[in-house]
């Protein structure tokens, strides 16, 4: 065997996750693993309860992490509060809300789509329209910051619009956590989850959960088993419940979770309304130089989420050519467009700890070089200039 230890390049992560993770996430990481049941860990559990709930803007109980990614939360909300034959209503404006599909169909649940165009926003009349139509709807589900296409959807309104109708509400807010204004217990949101390596930094592999007390009820009262062991809440409620009584239900990812506790005391330290400030402004920044070389957004500006840039790809330009140069010459990830934007768009993170100056400035200039060499006509520099132009 000649196998050796494994060792990645630096790189510069501005796909649409994971994001660079912060360094001092990564020495968390490294520090010594303990019992899942040690006293200190649950001290430390304990803590990141206190600090998701602010993250989150949340007093809910029922709020922790979920061991597994983003996906598993999504899969977390879904099997706990729905039964086989419930109904519920899903606006679908990019990939994740196809998701939402699968998930509901998995649980014998009923889904109705509300379809919104890719690269816009929830249209919340078509959500009450739908409502009117299906009065016996249980729950409403849809994504606050769609990754897939970078559009924003108005929360407060959607879930005001599933309140009035008798829906609980599930929230997508994987790439919104820390990067764009969320406030669940003042929107009314009543199962929301989200993923530890967007707009916090961290590395994959963890989704952060919260549930209201409504929620819980639904839960609680369920007549049907979850249809999964291990994201059945009711036994999950056991374990992350707190205090001295917790019983082992799975051993929790001790390090990882040493990481997310990181992310949130350094989202903490910089304070929510400053770290939404920050991708604002350097999402400005960015798009001010993306327009000064002659491109454009994918969505309009009033909709558009400051993490998550989705870029036209100009007309004569090779999509796999220009990721593939970036990635090689720069070191510099950026995603490529999914489902029925494929070939169309790049999307461009500008997520947490990534959501600085120096990505926005190497990232206009290493893509107005690669575009330059590809014969597009950009005045050389004119990116750079317009982006600090905005700072
Ligand atoms: C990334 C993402 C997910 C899935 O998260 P994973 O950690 O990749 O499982 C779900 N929803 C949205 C909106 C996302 O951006």
């Amino acid at each position: 065997m000649s196998i050796t230890s494994f060792h990645p390049p630096v790189r510069i992560l501005m796909g649409p996750g994971p994001s660079d993770v912060n360094p001092r996430i990564l020495e968390a990481m490294s520090r010594p693993t303990i019992g899942h049941l040690d006293p200190i860990f649950i001290a430390m559990m304990d803590e990141m309860k206190g600090l998701l709930q602010y993250a989150f803007q949340t007093k809910n109980e029922l709020t922790f992490s979920v061991s597994a990614p983003g996906s598993a939360g999504m899969e977390t909300c879904f099997v706990n509060l729905l039964e086989p034959g419930d109904k519920v209503i899903i606006c679908q404006n990019g990939v994740f809300g196809g998701r939402m599909k699968e998930n509901a169909e998995r649980c014998g649940a009923v889904p109705i789509l509300v379809q919104d165009p890719w690269g816009a926003a929830v249209d919340p009349h078509k959500l009450e329209e739908t409502l009117k139509s299906h009065p016996d709807a249980k729950v409403v589900a849809f994504v606050h910051a769609e990754t897939s296409t970078g559009a924003c959807s108005d929360v407060k309104t959607l879930v005001e619009i599933a309140h009035r109708n008798d829906c609980l509400t599930i929230v997508d807010t994987v790439t919104s956590l820390g990067g764009s204004p969320l406030k669940v217990d003042e929107w009314g949101i009543d199962a929301v989850y989200s993923g530890s390596q967007k707009c916090l930094s961290c590395t994959p592999g963890l989704s952060p959960v919260s549930f209201s007390e409504r929620a819980a009820e639904r839960i609680r009262t369920r007549q049907t088993k979850v249809q999964s062991w291990f994201l059945d809440l009711n036994l999950v409620m056991g374990y992350w419940g707190g205090g001295g009584k917790r019983a082992y239900h799975h051993t929790a990812p001790i390090n990882a979770l040493y990481g997310l506790h990181e992310a949130l005391v350094l989202l903490q330290e910089e304070g929510l309304e400053k770290a939404w400030e920050r991708h604002q402004r350097n999402h400005q920044a960015l798009g001010a130089g993306i327009e000064a070389m002659g491109l454009r957004f994918v969505v309009k500006e009033e909709e558009r989420l400051p993490q998550l840039n989705a870029i036209a790809i100009p007309e004569g330009i090779d999509d796999t050519t220009v990721r593939t140069r970036l990635l090689q010459e720069y070191g510099l990830e950026i995603g490529a467009g999914l489902g029925e934007m494929a070939g169309k768009i790049w999307r461009v993170g500008l997520m947490g700890y990534g959501s600085n100056p120096r990505n926005v400035l190497v990232f206009l200039g290493a893509l107005e070089a690669v575009l330059h060499d590809l014969g597009a006509d950009i005045e050389p520099g004119v990116a750079i200039r317009a982006a600090r132009a905005v700072w």
